[in-house]
C-alpha cells in the first residue's frame, strides 16, 4: 500500500483565524448589522498603483500580437525584471549579479519550496512569535523545529548565544507579528553565527518597504558576510499591493555553498524542473514597481498605512499601553491591558467596541498576553477604532 507523508498529521490545526471568524460570526448573529472595525487583517486594502495597472494593460496588449507575444517565460525570471530588481538593490549599495535574483510567485510559495534544498535531518530555528508558515512548512517536511522565544526583555529581537544550534534560521525583519526590526549590529550577530556554524539564514524581507529609520537594514545583504550564509525572500504583496496579483523575488548569492553544494545552482536546477516561469504580464506589472514613477506611487500607498499606524500608536501612547512596531512595520504588537489574556482582550474589544484584532498566542506560545493590530485597514475605520479604544480603556 502507498505510504503517505504522515507528518501532515503532526500539524496543529490553525485555530487562530478559524476561531476569529467563528467569534465574529457568533457576534454578528446576535447583533445583525453592527459595523465592525477590522484591525486584524494582514491583507492590503488599497488597489494597485496607476503605473502598475498601465504596465499590466500594455502587457496584455503585447500578448494579443504575434510580434510581441510571449509564451513560456524563463524559469528563473524574465531578464528585464531580474535586472531592474538587481539595480534596485544596487541603489541601496547591495551589488548583485542578475542571476542571483530569482522571480517568484510570492514569498509564501518560496518559503515552502526553498526547503527542497535542505536535507530533512537539518534543524530549523524559528524565532517566535512568528508567521505560522515557517513552522508548518517544516512540520510537513518532518524537520525538527527549535522554537526560540522572544519577549519584551529583548524587544522581541533575540540574538544567538552559546546554546544556539540550528541549521536553518528564519529571520523576519520587519517582523510579522511584532513589527520589531533588527538593527545592523543585531543582525550581524546572526550572520556571524551562521557563517561560524555553517547554518543558512532564510531572511524574510516581506515588509522591508515599511522601514523608515535610515539606519535599519532593508536587506540582509547590507551586512558583511551575508552572501556566504543567507537567502533573502521578498514579495511585492505588501510593498506594492500584489497580494492578489502574486509576485515576489528571492536572492540566492553565488557565494553561498554548503556541504559541497552551491545553493544558487541548486535553485536554478529546482526552478527549471518544478516551474515554467511566472506570467509575462505579471512580471511586466512587477517591473513597473521599480521604475521611479512606480516607486513614488507605491510610497504614497504605504504612507496611507503609515498614517493608520500613527493614529493607532497615538491612541496606545495616550492610554499608556506598551507596544512595539508600527514605525517601521505595518503591524503594532501590544501588551493586553490589565493583565488580560489575548483571547480575553479579543472578546472584550469585539463585544464592547466592535474592534477586531489578532490574539498574539496565534503566533507562538510566547505571544500569550499580547495582541496584534494591522494598519492595512481603511483610514476611516482605523480612526474610529482608535477613538473607541481610547474611550473604552481611558
Ligand atoms: N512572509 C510574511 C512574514 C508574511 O507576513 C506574509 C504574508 O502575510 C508572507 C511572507 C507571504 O507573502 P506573499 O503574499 O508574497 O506570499
Amino acid at each position: 500500500m502507498i505510504k503517505m507523508n504522515t507528518h501532515y498529521a503532526e500539524l496543529k490545526d490553525s485555530y487562530l483565524f478559524y476561531n476569529i471568524s467563528q467569534k465574529i460570526k457568533a457576534y454578528l448573529d446576535k447583533n445583525p448589522g453592527k459595523p465592525l472595525y477590522r484591525m486584524g487583517i494582514g491583507d492590503v486594502s488599497l488597489p494597485l498603483c496607476d503605473t502598475v495597472i498601465k504596465a499590466l494593460h500594455e502587457a496584455v496588449e503585447d500578448q494579443s500580437k504575434k510580434e510581441t507575444f510571449h509564451g513560456y517565460m524563463p524559469e528563473c525570471g524574465a531578464p528585464f525584471l531580474r535586472e531592474i530588481i538587481a539595480k534596485h538593490y544596487a541603489s541601496r549599495g547591495v551589488m548583485l549579479d542578475v542571476d542571483e535574483v530569482f522571480v517568484s510567485s510570492g514569498a509564501s510559495d518560496e518559503l515552502g519550496d526553498i526547503l527542497d534544498l535542505f536535507d530533512r535531518s537539518s534543524t530549523a530555528l524559528v524565532i517566535e512569535p512568528a508567521y505560522p508558515a515557517y513552522v508548518d512548512a517544516n512540520v510537513m517536511a518532518g524537520r525538527k523545529i527549535l522554537h526560540l522565544a522572544s519577549g519584551e526583555e529583548n524587544g522581541f529581537l533575540p540574538r544567538p548565544d552559546e546554546d544556539t544550534k540550528a541549521d536553518l534560521i528564519y529571520i523576519c525583519s520587519p517582523n510579522n507579528p511584532t513589527g520589531a526590526v533588527f538593527s545592523r549590529s543585531q543582525l550581524q550577530e546572526w550572520v556571524d553565527f551562521a557563517n561560524e556554524n555553517g547554518s543558512v539564514i532564510l531572511f524574510d524581507a516581506a515588509y522591508e518597504a515599511f522601514i523608515e529609520d535610515e539606519n535599519l537594514p532593508h536587506s540582509i545583504f547590507e551586512l558583511e558576510g551575508a552572501k556566504t550564509c543567507a537567502i533573502e525572500i521578498c514579495s511585492l504583496s505588501k510593498t506594492a499591493g500584489f497580494t492578489g496579483t502574486r509576485l515576489g523575488y528571492t536572492v540566492i548569492p553565488k557565494a553561498l555553498n554548503r556541504d559541497g553544494m552551491n545553493l544558487n545552482s541548486m535553485w536554478v536546477r529546482n526552478r527549471t524542473t518544478k516551474t515554467n516561469g511566472v506570467s509575462y504580464i505579471l512580471q511586466k506589472g512587477g517591473a513597473a514597481v521599480f521604475t521611479p514613477e512606480g516607486q513614488k506611487q507605491i510610497r504614497q500607498n504605504i504612507q496611507v498605512y503609515k498614517n493608520n499606524a500613527k493614529v493607532l500608536m497615538e491612541a496606545l501612547d495616550s492610554l499608556g499601553i506598551w507596544y512595539c512596531g508600527g514605525k517601521n512595520a505595518p503591524y503594532i504588537w501590544l501588551k493586553c491591558p490589565n493583565g488580560m489574556g489575548s483571547w480575553e482582550f479579543f472578546d472584550y474589544l469585539l463585544n464592547e467596541i466592535q474592534v477586531v484584532g489578532t490574539p498574539g498566542e496565534g503566533f507562538g506560545a510566547c505571544g500569550k498576553g499580547y495582541f496584534r493590530f494591522s494598519t492595512f485597514g481603511s483610514p476611516e475605520d482605523t480612526k474610529e477604532a482608535a477613538r473607541r479604544l481610547c474611550e473604552l480603556l481611558k
